[in-house]
């Protein structure tokens, strides 16, 4: 009993240290309801794109982990909580940790830059599929940046820089 209850308190726990990737979620999903607003048509699919699309950029995350960052003392520390199966502690780590990650290829203001471009040409030759995509991709980067001026104070050094930091010696 007590058991479990520890259990949902833990899952309760991580769950409120995941919300930040909550909040991409729902900010991918008000864009598809805004479209459905603007072109008076829905599709379901439109749905799964739109959340696809507002955690896609973090894949930016995954391959810092496995590729150039893989010895940074924050990777290691997340591979260390992983195989002392410490989920709290992980969850918790990466909620404020990945704020400070200031290495990532992707997440700079060019890329944005070019998805709201992709966003936009899409809309101009009607491809649905592509403005929902790439429109919830930009969410994702500006909600990101947003929340950087929120935590930080300003933004991450990787949102003016083209590319991963050049490596110090
Ligand atoms: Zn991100």
């Amino acid at each position: 009993m007590y058991r479990s209850i520890a259990r949902i308190k833990g899952l309760g726990f991580i769950l409120w240290q995941a919300r930040h990737m909550a909040y991409h979620v729902m900010l991918g999903l008000l864009w598809v309801w805004f479209l459905r607003e603007m072109w008076g048509e829905f599709r379901i699919q439109w749905l799964i794109i739109g959340a696809l699309g507002s955690v896609l950029p973090d894949i930016d995350h995954i391959h810092y982990f496995l590729s150039y960052g893989r010895q940074d003392s924050y990777t290691r520390e997340i591979f260390g909580f992983i195989q002392r199966h410490q989920w709290r502690m992980l969850f918790q780590f990466i909620a404020t940790g990945h704020k400070n990650n200031t290495s990532l290829t992707f997440h700079n203001i060019y890329i944005v830059a070019l998805f709201m471009i992709g966003t936009a040409l899409a809309y101009f030759v009607d491809w649905q599929v592509g403005v929902v995509l790439f429109g919830a991709m930009v969410s994702h980067y500006v909600f990101d940046m947003a929340d950087d001026v929120v935590q930080l104070g300003g933004f991450n050094p990787n949102w003016k820089r083209w590319g991963r930091p050049k490596k110090k010696r």
